[in-house]
C-alpha cells in the first residue's frame, strides 16, 4: 500500500478509487460530498398531518353520529317506529365515506334501542 492509497476513497456508486476531498466522482459523476446520499434525504420534513386536529375531527364525527342516531332511535321508535330504520340507512350510506361518523351512528342506534327498551320496561313496571 502506497501513501497515495491512504488518501483515496472508493466511490460509493461505481467503487472506483477517487482522491479524497474531491466533490464529484470522475468516473460516474456521483456526488461524493453528499456522503453517498442522493437524492438528499427529506426525513427532516414535518408530516402534513397533525394528530391532535385529527382526534378532534374524529371525536366530533363520532359524537355527532352518536347523538343523531340516539335521538332518532329513541324518539323515532316511540313516535313513528322509523328512527332505527333512518339510523341504519345513515350508517350504511356513510360507513365508507366517513367511517367514524358511521361508528357514532351505530353506537347511537344501539344506545337508543337500549334506552327505548329501558323506557318500555319502566312503563311496564309503572303500569303494574
Ligand atoms: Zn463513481
Amino acid at each position: 500500500m502506497s501513501i497515495d492509497e491512504l488518501f483515496t476513497k472508493p466511490c460509493p456508486n461505481c467503487h472506483v478509487e477517487m482522491p479524497d476531498g474531491i466533490a464529484t466522482c470522475t468516473n460516474c459523476g456521483f456526488d461524493l460530498k453528499q456522503g453517498g446520499v442522493w437524492p438528499p434525504s427529506i426525513d427532516h420534513n414535518v408530516p402534513p398531518s397533525t394528530p391532535p386536529k385529527d382526534w378532534v375531527r374524529i371525536t366530533v364525527q363520532v359524537l355527532g353520529g352518536f347523538v343523531l342516531a340516539a335521538i332518532l332511535t329513541f324518539f323515532g321508535t316511540i313516535l313513528l317506529l322509523i328512527g332505527p330504520l333512518i339510523s341504519a340507512i345513515i350508517f350504511f350510506s356513510t360507513r365508507k365515506s366517513s367511517p367514524y361518523f358511521a361508528n357514532g351512528i351505530l353506537a347511537g342506534l344501539v344506545v337508543g334501542l337500549v334506552g327505548v327498551g329501558a323506557c318500555f320496561a319502566m312503563l311496564g313496571k309503572s303500569g303494574l
